[in-house]
């Protein structure tokens, strides 16, 4: 998703857009590498040299409440974003700090705790150390 296609996305959406929140959005999009606000900074501020870390914050917020990105609060203590809003769970390595999507979905059927419950979503983090940090540490 380029800059022009993020801002017709958000159009669509009725989101009032600007070349920065584009910019972000685009960015999210291509890299799904659940980025932190500094990283984006770090990514972006050659590209945009307005960009502070405040905007980038405010940014997200406004996304998150516009329902476009979701945040996840992961075992590092630092809030990550993603605008892929699929269910998925996340697995945060934590050798390489990498966040993996994972698309496989917990049986809330099988669970007994939740048997008289009524499940609307799941939002699961797990940490550990990955596939890849595993075979080098052979
Ligand atoms: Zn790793
Ligand atoms: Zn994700």
């Amino acid at each position: 998703m380029n800059v022009t296609e993020a801002t017709k996305y958000l159009e669509n959406k009725g989101i009032k857009t600007t070349y920065q929140r584009a910019v972000i959005f685009s960015y999210l999009n291509n890299k799904k590498n659940h980025p932190t606000a500094d990283m984006m900074l770090n990514d972006l501020g050659k590209k945009v040299p307005t960009l502070s870390r405040a905007t980038i914050y405010n940014t997200m917020e406004f996304f998150r409440e516009k329902g476009v990105v979701q945040v996840l609060n992961m075992d590092d203590g630092l809030r990550h974003y993603d605008a892929d809003l699929s269910t998925h769970l996340h697995f945060h390595c934590n050798k390489c700090d990498t966040i993996y999507d994972m698309y496989t979905q917990l049986d809330t059927d099988k669970i007994d705790e939740l048997k008289d419950f009524e499940v609307h979503n799941q939002f699961i983090n797990i940490n550990g150390i990955c596939k890849n940090c595993k075979k080098k540490e052979k």
